[in-house]
């Protein structure tokens, strides 16, 4: 057996600490890393089992241009040239990068870097969009900068957490158990806010099966019934945050708890419970996921938590803290460089003496003065022929955005398309003139931030296969070959993380809490050993200072827009998400047989009572039908299931099975703040096959 390695899981954003100790060329034994502060040791089901997905199965080894096998000179040349030549017809924005959370940090730096400085575009955009931009979008408007104020330890300190929109049981599980851990030790309260009853319910204090869509609502009766009470902190209030106009007067009307209760869908005396548990418990975290984040009014939701917050000072303290925490490894990571089509890079926008200050720091020919288009509408331009070379990095589109099958005659009709990726054969890449075989997880050398902002390093224990090379080189040989050699002229990650927090750092003069430039002149040694740390503090506003010109936070006024009733040809409502075992479009959970057998295929959840209405048993095939499309599902009678509602799984896909194709269904709609997907609420209708 090799020397153990301490890296960093493949998969969520809880960023469990591993211990990976090599026992042949493609084998490795896992462990969790008990030193490693956001799992102690532990590892869930999906990172225990990570050594079964490290074998060659569907391995792409060799660049390839169509179907014939080239060398990287070759390929590199052409996508070069193609950008190059796509750029001098039709401008820089007829050009984009879709990235991922997947990526390292010191990856998502250099597709950054090379799109907004060098090519003068801001089209890269990251499926991180379709996980948290909503949350992005809500810190940025409270705060003045994309903070998460909230750490694991937080959830220890808690006396009260409330989970809303998270099936956390399933889909941050080492967090889900720190929770129940701290229950065991000192009685915190658990509320779960969720219109489906999960595994996360089960032991909850109280479930609160709110009708989707109605969280501002909820959160506003909270805060309404707080205020009447004279329960806010009118102190935090007047130091340290500002409202608009219309704030108190808005809350103060039509937010009473009856209101609140019909618009929510819940019996009043629950919701009596819940506000006197809230007001009862300062210590209280409030952690939110894709419940909360993917739905068309996202961004308000998030505001609604933070005001919430805010307003009765349950901030910047031990166990007390708004908390979104990430779906991806390193969707953080990418938010701190930048790497969204809607922020520039180290947590600035677009004002113009961030694009001027950038542009200093890069030395840049052409640097992006505006947002550029994120996931749903780039895809939507490139289907309208405005955006004619594509680069996608490490996820596949085709399957994971709404409407996919939109997206796949968009990637059909672009006339260029790149793809970097570990998989031969997924169903992006059946669109891909060039494909380019990047560097794995344990293949894999760099940074990655967790949803509490620590960073860890992902680092190698095995080498790539064939040609397979890292994602970094593959953009920076690209950037060269376009002209640019001396801002790309890399020769590891420590070199690109080094200039990242000198960037963080640079001109900004405690301006943003993202700053580290402690690790400005990090030596190589220091980067390869480095442990993992915080930055921002354990508690980012623990001196009711923010981001903002007057360091004061915002409330935000959100107003609950009207819930759409059931249409006539459309009278269910989906619901999408992930399964306990699987991740993403499972190219490396479906290489575990250990993994499968939690879930072996994908089903429908549905009440027995709309299930019995349809004439639909238990077990029966049901086409799921909605605007955007079908597909085939094995229904499963769930009783955690609101009438009306069904739920799908995200994960299966072109490759894997001819149903179960969740991503067909969603509509194309987005958040207006956020441009992230509303996956939650798609209107549809379900029949027995
Ligand atoms: Fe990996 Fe997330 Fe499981 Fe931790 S909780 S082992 S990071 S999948």
């Amino acid at each position: 057996m090799g020397n153990a390695v301490r890296t960093t899981c493949a998969y969520c954003g809880v960023g469990c600490g591993i211990s990976a100790a090599p026992t042949g060329p493609r084998a490795v034994t896992i462990k969790g890393d008990e030193a490693h502060p956001a799992n102690a040791g532990r590892l869930c089901s999906k990172g225990t089992h990570l050594g079964e997905t490290v074998g060659l199965t569907g391995r792409l080894l060799h660049p390839m241009i169509g179907n014939r096998r080239a060398s990287w000179d070759k390929a590199l040349d052409l996508v070069a040239r193609r950008f190059a030549e796509t750029i001098e017809r039709y401008g820089p924005d007829s050009v984009a990068f879709y990235v991922s959370g997947q990526l390292l940090t010191e990856d998502y730096y250099v597709a950054n870097k090379l799109m907004k400085g060098f090519i003068g575009s801001a089209n890269i955009d990251t499926n991180s969009r379709l996980c948290m931009s909503s949350a992005v979008a809500g810190h940025n408007r409270a705060f003045g900068e994309d903070i998460v104020p909230a750490t694991y330890a937080d959830l220890d300190e808690a006396d009260l957490v409330i989970l809303v929109g998270s099936n956390t049981a399933w889909c941050h599980p080492i967090v889900y158990q720190r929770i129940q851990a701290a229950r065991a030790a000192r009685g915190t309260k658990l509320v779960v806010i969720d219109p489906r009853r999960t595994e996360t319910c089960e032991g909850a204090d109280l479930h609160l099966p709110v009708r989707p869509g109605t969280d501002v609502a909820l959160m506003n009766g909270l805060l309404a019934w707080m205020d009447a009470k004279g329960l806010t902190d009118a102190a935090y209030l007047a130091d340290h945050v500002a409202a608009p106009d219309d704030f108190w007067g808005h809350i103060r009307a039509g937010h009473d708890l009856w209101t609140t209760a019909k618009t929510c869908d819940l019996p009043p005396a629950s919701l009596q419970q819940f506000f006197e548990l809230f007001a009862a418990t300062p210590r209280t975290v409030t952690l939110f996921s894709q419940g909360i984040n993917q739905s068309i009014r996202g961004t308000d939701q998030v505001n609604a938590i933070l005001n919430l917050h805010l307003a009765t000072g349950r901030i910047g303290k031990p166990g007390a803290a708004p908390f979104s925490i990430t779906g991806q490894p390193n969707a953080m990571g990418g938010r701190e460089v930048g790497g969204l089509a809607s922020t520039l890079a180290a947590h600035m926008d677009f004002a113009p003496e961030n694009v001027a200050r950038v542009g200093r720091f890069w030395a840049a020919p052409a640097m992006a003065t505006k947002p550029g288009l994120k996931a749903v509408d780039l895809f939507r331009a490139i289907g309208e022929g405005r955006v004619k070379a594509l680069w996608v990095m490490a996820t596949n589109p085709a399957v994971s955005l709404p409407d996919a099958g939109r997206v796949r005659d968009a990637l059909a009709a672009c006339p260029f398309v790149v793809m970097s990726d570990v998989i031969t054969d997924t169903d992006t890449g059946a669109h891909a003139h060039v494909r380019l075989p990047a560097a794995a997880w344990g293949e894999k050398d760099g940074t990655v931030t967790n949803s509490d902002r620590t960073i860890s390093r992902q680092r190698p224990f095995m080498a790539p296969p064939g040609e397979a090379k890292p994602d970094w080189w593959i953009v920076t040989q690209v950037a060269r070959r376009m002209g640019w050699q001396g801002a790309f002229a890399y020769d590891r990650p420590a070199d690109i993380w080094r200039e990242h927090a000198r960037l963080t750092a640079y001109q900004n003069d405690g301006k943003r809490l993202l700053d580290l430039r402690s690790h400005a002149t990090i030596g190589n040694n220091a980067y390869d050993a480095m442990e993992p740390f915080r930055w921002g503090g354990a508690h980012p506003f623990a001196d009711g200072g923010f981001s903002t010109p007057d360091r004061k936070a915002r409330l935000v006024t959100v107003r609950q827009m009207d819930v759409q009733a059931p249409l006539r040809d459309w009278p269910m409502t989906l619901n999408t998400g992930r399964y306990r075992d699987q991740w993403h479009t499972m190219t490396r959970t479906g290489l575990s047989p250990k993994l499968a057998r939690h879930r072996e295929e994908p089903l429908v959840e549905i009440h027995p009572a709309d299930a019995q209405a349809l004439g639909i048993a238990d077990g029966d095939l049901a086409r799921i039908s909605t605007p955007q499309g079908d597909s085939i599902f094995r229904a499963a009678l769930n009783e955690g299931q609101r009438r009306g509602d069904i739920f799908t799984p995200i994960h299966w896909t072109d490759q894997i099975s001819s149903g179960g194709r969740t991503g067909l269904l969603p509509r194309p709609l987005t958040d207006p703040h956020s441009g992230q997907p509303g996956f939650k609420s798609t209107p549809a209708a379900v029949q027995k096959v």
